[in-house]
């Protein structure tokens, strides 16, 4: 199963694709997706999200935050643990 078509892994793909349907492009399209039905799926399953959020959430809203849910979604699939970036502590706390 190494032999991913196109040029990038299914993680890497999965990561952009986020970027890839809320940028407005045709997500379907990418080369990775022609002879990958695991992230077929995972892009049907996506755009039908997306297409609910669409009608329940006015366009004006950045889906922003959907898709940080949808990308946790998909890091707790791959069994990772969610990932928390408190990396910025150079300001010390004032009581
Ligand atoms: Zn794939």
């Amino acid at each position: 199963m190494n032999d991913h078509p196109g040029d990038m892994s299914c993680e890497e793909f999965q990561s952009q694709l986020p970027e890839l349907i809320g940028s407005g492009q045709m997500a379907a399209n990418h080369p990775h997706l022609k002879d990958c039905e695991l992230c077929q799926a995972l892009l049907a399953d996506l755009e039908t999200i997306a297409e609910a959020a669409r009608k329940l959430f006015p366009i004006e809203d950045p889906p922003a935050k959907l898709w940080d849910k949808i990308e946790s979604a998909l890091k707790n699939e791959e069994g990772g643990g969610p990932q928390d970036e408190a990396g910025a502590g150079a300001e010390p706390e004032i009581p």
